[in-house]
Order: C-alpha cells, then sequence, then structure tokens
C-alpha cells in the first residue's frame, strides 16, 4: 500500500520525477541521486514496504526477483560485469529512506 509521506512512493507514482532505468509490474529502478559509483541504482518495489526487517515468508518472491533484476542491470555493464548490492536494514544501518530499496553499484573498483 502506498504511503503518502514517502518520498519513493511518490517517485515510483510519478509524482517526483526521477531517471528512471527500468520497471516492471513490481519494481522500479532509478538512478541514485548522490551517486557513491559511476553506476549507483535503487531498486525500488512498487508496494511499500520498509526494509527486510518488515519482510515475511510471503515476501520470498520479492525478494528473490529484486535479487534476480540485478542480474539483468549487470548485462548493460561493461566488462567485468561486476557489481556490488546492499540493502540497508533500519536507521542505525544507514537506512535514511524507508522504503525498501537495493543500492547497485558498478564501474569502479570497490573496497574489500
Ligand atoms: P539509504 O541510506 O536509505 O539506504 O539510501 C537512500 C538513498 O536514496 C541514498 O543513496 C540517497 O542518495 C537516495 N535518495 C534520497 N532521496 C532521493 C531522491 O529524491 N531521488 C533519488 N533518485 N534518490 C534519492
Ligand atoms: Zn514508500
Amino acid at each position: 500500500m502506498e504511503n503518502q509521506a514517502c518520498i519513493f512512493c511518490k517517485i515510483i507514482n510519478h509524482e517526483i520525477p526521477s531517471s528512471i532505468i527500468t520497471e516492471n509490474n513490481d519494481f522500479l529502478v532509478i538512478k541514485d541521486i548522490y551517486p557513491q559509483a559511476p553506476i549507483h541504482y535503487l531498486i525500488l518495489p512498487k508496494r511499500h514496504i520498509i526494509n527486510v526487517k518488515e519482510c515475511t515468508s510471503q515476501d520470498v518472491s520479492l525478494l528473490g526477483n529484486m535479487l534476480l533484476l540485478t542480474k539483468e542491470l549487470s548485462k548493460d555493464l561493461s566488462a567485468p560485469q561486476d557489481y556490488r548490492i546492499m540493502l540497508n536494514n533500519g536507521y542505525s544501518s544507514g537506512q535514511r529512506v524507508f522504503h525498501m530499496h537495493l543500492h547497485f553499484l558498478a564501474g569502479k573498483q570497490m573496497s574489500e
């Protein structure tokens, strides 16, 4: 269900502009407004859900499909098509937007 105060719900509903990479029934992929790498996308489930801590067994396919979508995104990367994915869960972990999103980072040598 949409959360009226949520910035990512507003982006999903096109009430706030964003750079859209791709979209399907369940997800919107956008460019992060403050990129931490040459390629920094955010994979947003269209359904408002706070983070993995709120997920249940009913969300198994959502979570799996979110991971598999990263594989599709990687096909458009130049070699070596490697990427980092990151999902913050809760304020202390660094989460600042409380609509679940998977960070997809690529295009540079990442620190170990
Ligand atoms: P978090 O810290 O919650 O894991 O990540 C939130 C991310 O959302 C940050 O990387 C931040 O740059 C990005 N972000 C915040 N507001 C907006 C926005 O309005 N548009 C886009 N495209 N990204 C945003
Ligand atoms: Zn939301």
